[in-house]
């Protein structure tokens, strides 16, 4: 998809950057601000929005500086803060990387090629499929990854939110105030999520839980109406009926272009060294694609902070 993020839509690529960032969420954008402050010249390639995942949170309140803000408003800071400091943005598909020479090269969806001395890889994380009979089916149709997306079309229905963590709390606090009622499902009799969401759930009157369970599958009609649910403890297997379901059972790394290119771990994050330099010299990676402890939107901008000002200091001083 092309996103016109308002006046400083590139339509013009050039042939070589010191620096090509793959992604234009927090990590990307604070890779680009550092190359820029360290005197490079980066181009952003963003195949979406400006702010990548941000701009599906809906309120972010542990960004330093921000006590709440909307992931929206965010993630259109981002972007402008980026552009302000001469960051360059091209709005694209990455389809191909060629990292086996000094020049790497990128292709893009749309024909163009560009070369570069390195790269940030910021690629993020897509949500995680149950993977159950019927979700591929029903997408778009009741299944959802995107409360702030979808939850209007559930207005006094009642909705089921699969997982238990941070995600599903908080997509599912945010539902609270539109849907009659929210069941978390989880498939453990504990939450993952801080305790600070779970507190909020625990006392948000509408919201249900569903413990030690999980969706074996998602039925409908034209519309999502059951889901089947098992009890893992006792076996037992029913139906449920929802009006529509949202699915939060973790991420994927977005890094298929990747594999066989650079070092990756067994579930597909990038393994980097502590500058965030990936197993190919002048290659970085930053934020949720990295392999990690703790995916946030403060550590994928320090990952992208760390990622550029290495690359400056190793490759252009
Ligand atoms: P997550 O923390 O990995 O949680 C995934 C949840 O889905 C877990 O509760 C897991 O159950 C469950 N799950 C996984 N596979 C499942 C399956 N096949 N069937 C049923 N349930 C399944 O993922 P997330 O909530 O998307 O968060 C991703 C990262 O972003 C985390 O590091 C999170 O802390 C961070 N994040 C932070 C904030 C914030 O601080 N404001 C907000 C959102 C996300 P188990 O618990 O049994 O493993």
């Amino acid at each position: 998809m092309f996103f016109d993020m308002g006046t400083s839509k590139k339509s013009s690529i050039k042939e070589y950057y010191d620096m090509v960032i793959i992604g234009g969420g927090p990590a990307g954008v604070a890779a680009g601000i550092y190359a820029v402050q360290g005197g490079i010249k980066p181009l952003i390639i963003e195949k979406d929005l400006d702010g990548g995942q941000v701009n599906l949170t809906e309120y972010v309140e542990n960004y330093p500086g921000f006590s709440s803000i909307t992931g929206e408003e965010l993630a259109e800071k981002l972007g402008e803060h980026a552009k302000k400091f001469g960051v360059e943005f091209y709005y694209g598909e990455v389809i191909n990387v060629d990292f086996s020479k000094e020049e790497k090269i990128i292709s893009l969806d749309d024909g163009n090629i560009v070369k570069a001395k390195t790269i940030v890889i910021a690629t993020g994380a897509t949500p995680r499929k149950l993977g159950v009979p019927g979700e591929k089916e029903f997408a778009g149709k009741g299944v959802s990854y995107c409360a702030t997306c979808d939850g209007h079309f559930f207005r006094n229905q009642k909705v089921a939110v699969v997982g238990g963590g941070n995600t599903a709390v908080e997509e599912a606090l945010y539902l609270s105030k539109i849907a009659k009622e929210v069941y978390i499902i989880h498939r453990r009799d504990k939450l993952r999520a801080d305790k600070i969401y779970q507190d909020k759930a625990f006392n948000t009157e509408n919201i249900k839980f569903i413990w030690n369970s999980v969706v074996k599958e998602i039925k409908g009609d034209k519309k999502v109406n059951k889901l089947v649910l098992e009890n893992r403890e006792t076996g037992e297997v029913i139906d449920f009926d929802v009006d529509g379901v949202f699915i939060f059972v973790g991420l994927l790394p977005v890094t298929q272009l990747f594999k066989d290119k650079i070092e990756l771990d067994e579930y597909g994050y990038i393994i980097t060294d502590k500058h965030m330099e990936t197993s190919v010299k002048g290659v970085f990676a930053a934020g949720d694609v990295v392999q990690k402890e703790l995916r946030q939107i403060i550590t994928a901008a320090a990952d992208g902070a760390i990622a550029a000002s290495f690359a400056v200091r190793e490759y252009f001083n």
